[in-house]
């Protein structure tokens, strides 16, 4: 079958494609670490499941409005209000099955044929895939191992251009784990304004915070109009399947979005939206505890990859994921990645997966047990021995 051209210029999200491989390898008996994966080890908090399965008792199983239930988008709206330092309203909220097609639909909304979109790089692949496929150019902002995993401001204002229609920023960082320092989200505000260019903040691991403060963009003076923030329920409540995530958008692009929504998929499940009700509303616990136990995790992780001769691991500051350079091992990030999953035992994505500049990295995921994160460790000290 003769596929469309459009077809070409879509990428995909290698860790579905490794976590397939990995299950394949299962299949054939061998014992596999799963590090690929970006999505918490813990079950959804029971409350958040009894809530669930309630509205499903109650009738909450039919088609909804295309924005969402609007009681909800009015908690999301406090929700955000309160966490950004800003005043929203739940008119502006759009909620979706999972904070990932917000990005495709504001792509859709706003970037024309040959329009300019900046994107963190290394970041999250489907970023970069998203503008190709809408025909826009992407441009990469990258992130610079010595900068904290930060971008170089001058740099991204010299990449700044008439076609300039939107930034794209994602703080904590995927794959890096890192956060955007006050300075650099302020100095982002600032070229946004002067080039009247949108932003799209992804803040799907605000809470998954270990070191510093988060800034929202939104949250600068004049922002707030010209600023997507994409969250979600995915990572902070462990509810990757339950597919939930929302934008909240200046109101002009609220009509266009729900459009695209409308003819996607109608509208998101509303037996969900009344479960994430009860994980606003609920105690905040195992939310806590999750990203505690995160932290501890982080730290075996960062000092176990710093122990392997040719590894080099900064901290991360957020999000679930260690970046490591692993150019001193003398093979490839490509090799090592393919290598340690078939001879290791080890399953991680090489940094290439996150755009060009992730060549020489890999990331792996520590949202496993810190026993399994042991286990790993060893495996990779020895692959890297066998490699030397
Ligand atoms: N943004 C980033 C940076 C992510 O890593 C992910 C998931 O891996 C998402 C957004 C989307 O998550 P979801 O669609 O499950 O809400």
């Amino acid at each position: 079958m003769d596929l469309a051209r459009r077809m070409d210029r879509l990428g995909t999200e290698t860790a579905f494609e490794v976590l397939a491989k990995a299950r394949r390898l299962e299949a054939e008996g061998m014992d596999i670490v799963h590090l690929e994966i970006g999505e918490p080890d813990f079950d959804t908090p029971a409350n958040i499941i009894e809530a669930g399965a309630e509205a499903i008792s109650q009738g909450y199983t039919h088609y909804g409005p295309s924005p969402g239930l609007s009681d909800v988008r009015e908690r999301i709206a406090q929700e955000v209000s309160a966490t950004r330092n800003i005043s929203t309203t739940g008119e502006n909220v759009v909620i979706t099955p999972g904070g990932k097609p917000i990005m495709f639909f504001t792509m859709l909304a706003l970037v024309d044929e040959g329009d300019e979109v900046l994107y963190p790089n290394p970041g999250f692949p489907i970023y970069e895939s998203m503008v190709r496929f809408v025909g826009g150019v992407p441009v990469p902002m990258r992130l610079y191992e010595s900068k904290g995993f930060n971008f170089d401001v001058e740099e991204v204002a010299s990449q700044v251009t008439p076609k300039t229609k939107l930034i794209i920023i994602n703080s904590p960082n995927n794959p890096c784990g890192s956060v955007m320092s006050r300075e650099d989200v302020e100095a982002l505000a600032d070229l946004a304004r002067e080039n009247d260019i949108v932003v799209l903040s992804d803040e799907i691991y605000r809470r998954f915070l270990y070191q510093g403060e988060h800034h929202s963009v939104a949250s600068l003076p004049g922002m707030r109009d010209r600023t997507i923030i994409l969250d979600g329920f995915s990572k902070t409540y462990a509810m990757t399947g339950w597919r939930i995530g929302y934008g909240v958008m200046p109101l002009e692009l609220v009509e266009p979005i729900s459009r695209l929504v409308t003819n996607s998929v109608s509208c998101t499940a509303s037996f969900t939206q009344m479960a994430v009700l009860e994980a606003m509303n609920g105690p905040q616990d195992e939310a806590h505890n999750m990203v505690a136990e995160f932290r501890r995790r982080r730290d075996i992780i960062v000092q176990g990859l710093n122990r392997v001769p040719g590894i080099r691991c900064a901290m991360p500051k957020g999000a679930f994921y260690v970046f490591p350079n692993v150019e001193g091992t003398g093979i490839t990030s490509r090799e090592f990645a393919d290598g340690l999953l078939e001879e290791g035992g080890v399953a991680c994505l090489a940094g290439e997966s996150f755009g060009e500049y992730g060549v020489g990295y890999v990331r792996f995921s520590f949202a496993n047990s810190a026993e399994n994160i042991e286990k790993a460790l060893e495996r990779i000290d020895r692959f890297v021995a066998a490699k030397a």
